[in-house]
Order: structure tokens, then C-alpha cells, then sequence
């Protein structure tokens, strides 16, 4: 049975859920539930406390070029609460402005989502990386992270411009494509991965 969300929340859901509840003996449990183990949920179980930030730009995160010298630097910051969701887009987008036109190897500052798959998109460009970074997993906010695929939390809807909001979805197409990869769908891959790393049988050990 299919119910939009609306649905399910107004009507659906006490129904549908008390058929499952856990509350009383297992017996009286009906067969039908699958039984889900006990969550042992207890103060003495906390292994750690940790705290991270989700700096953030109200008009969205930064991917620019700017001279530097004979070099050029490329900014990709301030993704907020979806930096890992936005990563391999807005990493995409960044590779791409520093390598158009560019020889030579790639200095990649940061271990974070950002600076790993910038890192990993300059590499697969055939270009020799070196990641330098003051702090590695698992000391980087990237690691305390929940890592859901949530692109939210990330901008303030008056303060963006049209060009940036083109930009973040063209972030969120690459990300999304990467991500549905990993897990195994090939079709995502049109257009997302080296030609070398898609066909034959040795594309299936990168994902
Ligand atoms: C509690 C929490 C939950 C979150 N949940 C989600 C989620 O579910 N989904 C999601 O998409 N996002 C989530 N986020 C947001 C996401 O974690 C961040 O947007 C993302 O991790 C930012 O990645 P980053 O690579 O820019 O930064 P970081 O992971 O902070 O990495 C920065 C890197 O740069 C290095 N560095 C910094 N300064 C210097 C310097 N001066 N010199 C050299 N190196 C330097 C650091 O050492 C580090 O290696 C969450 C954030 C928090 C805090």
C-alpha cells in the first residue's frame, strides 16, 4: 500500500503502526512484525562527546578562482550543514575551474569531504595531488558528521542569486550521480566518471 506523506501522517500512521507496536510482551506481539532487538540505551554507553560547527555563507557556499601569483587558487568553502551531501558536486566544480587550461601538479589544502574529493576528481583528471591539512580524519568536522544525503542548512533563500542557485544544482547532480556509484547504480554514471574508469571490469574495484 502506497500513501503520500500527507496521508500517512494525518490518518495513516497510528493505524498502520499500532500493528507493530513493542509495548507489552513479546507474545503478544503479531507475527507479522519483524522483531527488532532491544536498543540498550544508557548514559554509561556514551563512548564520546564531541561538538562540530556548520559555517555557512547566508548568500551559499564559495567555488571561485583567484590569482595567486603564477597559480591559481580555488575556493570551495562554506557548505554548512551539507558539505558532505554537496561534496563531490561542489569539488566537481572547483577541479573543474583550476584544471581548465592548467598543467603541472595540484595542491589540495584540507581533508575534509571537500579537500578529498577535490583531491580524488584532480587525480582521476590524471593531474599528481598532494593534500596538505593542518588536521586528518578523524579530527575533522567532516568525521563527526552525520553524512546524511540532507542538501539543507546551507544558505539563506533572500540572500541567494539566481547564478548561485544554478550552481548549487549543478553540485547536487554530480553529488547525487557519485553517491548513487558508490552504491552500485551504473546508469548514474553517464558523464560522471573518466571514460577510463567506466568501461570494463576494473571500474567496478573504484566503487
Ligand atoms: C554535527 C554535524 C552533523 C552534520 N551532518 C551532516 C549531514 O548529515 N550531511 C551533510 O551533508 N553535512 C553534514 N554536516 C556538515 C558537514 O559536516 C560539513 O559541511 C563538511 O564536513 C565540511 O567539510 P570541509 O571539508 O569543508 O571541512 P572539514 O571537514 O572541517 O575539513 C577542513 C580541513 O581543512 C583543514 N584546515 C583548516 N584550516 C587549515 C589551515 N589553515 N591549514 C591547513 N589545513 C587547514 C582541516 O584540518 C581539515 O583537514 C554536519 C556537520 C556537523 C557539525
Amino acid at each position: 500500500m502506497l500513501l503520500d506523506r500527507r496521508t500517512f501522517a494525518a490518518a495513516g500512521s497510528a493505524a498502520i503502526l499500532s500493528g507493530c507496536a513493542t509495548v507489552g510482551s513479546r507474545s503478544a506481539r503479531p507475527s507479522a512484525c519483524a522483531p527488532l532487538p532491544p536498543v540498550k540505551v544508557d548514559q554509561s554507553r556514551v563512548i564520546r562527546t564531541i561538538a562540530g560547527l556548520r559555517p555557512y555563507r547566508a548568500s551559499g557556499f564559495v567555488v571561485r578562482t583567484e590569482p595567486l601569483g603564477d597559480k591559481r587558487l580555488v575556493h570551495n568553502y562554506g557548505h554548512g550543514g551539507a558539505g558532505i551531501t554537496l561534496s563531490w558536486g561542489s569539488s566537481k566544480l572547483a577541479a573543474d575551474l583550476g584544471l581548465s587550461g592548467h598543467s603541472g601538479p595540484v595542491a589540495v589544502i584540507g581533508a575534509g569531504a571537500l579537500g578529498l574529493t577535490t583531491a580524488r576528481l584532480v587525480q582521476e583528471a590524471g593531474f599528481p595531488v598532494t593534500v596538505y591539512a593542518k588536521a586528518l580524519p578523524p579530527d575533522t568536522t567532516s568525521n563527526v558528521a552525520g553524512g546524511q544525503i540532507a542538501p539543507f542548512g546551507h544558505f539563506n533563500e533572500d540572500a541567494v542569486t539566481p547564478e548561485w542557485r544554478r550552481q548549487f544544482l549543478a553540485a547536487m547532480d554530480y553529488s547525487w550521480r557519485r553517491f548513487q556509484i558508490m552504491v552500485g547504480d551504473d546508469s548514474a554514471s553517464a558523464g560522471c566518471l573518466p571514460s577510463s574508469r567506466r568501461a570494463g571490469p576494473s571500474s567496478s574495484r573504484d566503487r
